[in-house]
């Protein structure tokens, strides 16, 4: 760790030898929280895309090969494949399996990092995952969010704390890396909400973390609330600040994925400054160093 946080391109130097950059993909997936199966309505801030605005559905390995071929694959030696939306691991294993084969386009593609649901997590899924992981760096990304049941009840998120819980305990048992995300400026959120998130995430043993500020995107369910004044995005030194808060408080060990949200700015209705992302780094490294802090000098391990 450099003197404030866990950073990720350290991560990968170090565990991949030089400097490792993602591709995201859209793996062409749905959502057991869009097609009935848990809802339709999809957790309030979820975008029509369900995150990856800016990726154009087709085939994978097309993607891929279009990012490696344009001035974005020439940034680096080493790739690793992102499906980014929806929910990358619900679907039968054969489909799975073929979507997941066509990442591998090329030697550059030293790994794949699937984002999902906790509860699109089973032991089939595991052990396909399994699998990849002797051959090639397999990470899950799992959304949490919170640990809150109100506040997940709030969010339609349609999954529990429990099935957090049992995803974490299935892939750590693999070997499988995993990434939690999390979100700040939730509606109802409180100290010991956040609390009992940071809290949750130290204790599972997660190996990363994904953190950012709750923004308002077009045709969402948090878009009618905020209209009707319903909520409130934080201003940017409110987020600093309780980013500020969780750093401090999670374990050194964790690798900050990021720490901002990735809305298009086509598609963002609040707050402004999400779209500046160096606002908000710089913002955070300014407030520890302000504050004396650093990710983990308030840890408290179970
Ligand atoms: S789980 Fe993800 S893809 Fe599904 S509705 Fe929620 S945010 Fe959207």
């Amino acid at each position: 760790m450099d003197n404030l946080y866990n950073r990720l391109n350290e991560y990968y130097k170090n565990k991949f030898g030089e400097r490792v950059l993602k591709i995201c993909v859209d793996g062409g997936f749905t959502c057991p929280n869009r097609d009935g199966t848990k809802g339709v309505d999809g957790c309030i801030f979820c975008s029509e895309r369900g995150s990856g605005e800016h990726i154009k559905y087709r085939d994978v390995s097309n993607q891929i090969a279009e990012h490696l071929a344009s001035y974005r694959g020439q940034r680096a030696n080493k790739f690793i494949v992102y499906f980014q939306n929806f929910s990358n691991t619900y679907a039968n294993i054969e489909k799975l399996k073929s979507v997941y084969d066509k990442a591998f386009v090329s030697d550059k593609i030293v790994g794949i990092s699937i984002a999902t649901r906790p509860d699109c997590i089973n032991n089939e899924v595991v052990n396909l995952l399994k699998e990849y992981n002797k051959k090639i760096f397999v990470s899950v990304e799992l959304g949490l969010q919170t640990a809150d049941d109100n506040i997940m009840n709030i969010l339609n998120l349609k999954y529990t704390v429990k099935d957090f819980k049992m995803a974490v305990s299935l892939l750590k048992d693999a070997g499988i890396n995993i990434v939690a995300h999390m979100m700040l400026g939730l509606p109802q959120e409180s100290k010991e909400s956040i609390d009992n998130t940071i809290e949750l995430i130290n204790d599972l043993g997660v190996d990363g973390i994904k953190i950012h500020n709750t923004y308002v995107v077009k045709n969402t369910k948090l878009e009618e609330l905020y209209i009707k004044g319903l909520y409130k995005p934080l201003e940017l030194n409110e987020y600093i600040e309780k980013l500020g808060y969780v750093l401090a408080r999670l374990s050194p060990d964790i690798v900050i994925h990021r720490l901002s949200g990735d809305a298009e700015k086509d598609k963002l209705v609040a707050p402004d400054w999400d779209l500046h992302k160096k606002w908000i780094v710089n913002g955070i490294t300014k407030y520890l160093k302000d504050n004396n802090l650093k990710q983990g000098v308030l840890y408290k391990s179970a």
